[in-house]
C-alpha cells in the first residue's frame, strides 16, 4: 500500500512506495546512477573523489551521498567518496554516522532503556545505579 506524497524533487503528487520520489524523477535518478556507476567502474576513476565524479558526470553530490547511504554504492567501489556524518559533520564513507557517533548513540540507547527500568521500578524501594560507561 502506498500513501500520497509530494515528490521532493519536482513537487509532483505521487504514490509513495519503495521509492521516495515520483516515477519520472526516479527514472531520472536511475539514469544518473548508471552514469555514476559506469564512471566509478573504470579502474582509472577508482581514486576519484565525490567532487570529481560529480563534476565529470554532472550528478549532484547529494544524490551520490544518498546512494552511499542506501549502500547502492559500496565504499570499496569508491574509496575516496566522503560525506559528513549526520550528527557531527565528520567526514565518513559509510553509513549515516561516524563510528564515534554510532558508538555514543548505542550507549544512549542502552542508557535510555536502563533509565526506563529505573522509572518502572521507582515504586519499588530498590535503587538501580545506571552505569554511564
Ligand atoms: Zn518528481
Ligand atoms: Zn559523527
Amino acid at each position: 500500500m502506498g500513501e500520497l506524497a509530494n515528490c521532493p524533487q519536482c513537487g509532483e503528487l505521487f504514490v509513495k512506495r519503495a521509492i521516495d520520489v515520483c516515477q519520472k524523477c526516479y527514472q531520472e535518478e536511475e539514469k544518473k546512477f548508471e552514469k555514476v556507476y559506469a564512471f566509478i567502474r573504470k579502474k582509472r576513476n577508482r581514486t576519484a573523489t565525490m567532487y570529481e565524479v560529480s563534476n565529470e558526470t554532472g550528478v549532484e553530490e547529494s544524490l551520490i551521498t544518498k546512494w552511499l547511504k542506501q549502500k547502492r554504492i559500496h565504499p570499496s567501489q569508491a574509496p575516496n567518496f566522503n560525506y559528513p556524518c549526520e550528527r557531527c559533520g565528520n567526514m565518513i564513507s559509510e553509513g549515516k554516522l561516524c563510528s564515534n557517533c554510532s558508538d555514543s548513540l548505542k550507549r544512549d540507547l542502552v542508557d535510555e532503556s536502563a533509565a526506563q527500568q529505573v522509572k518502572e521500578s521507582s515504586n519499588v524501594t530498590t535503587y538501580y545505579n545506571v552505569n554511564k560507561n
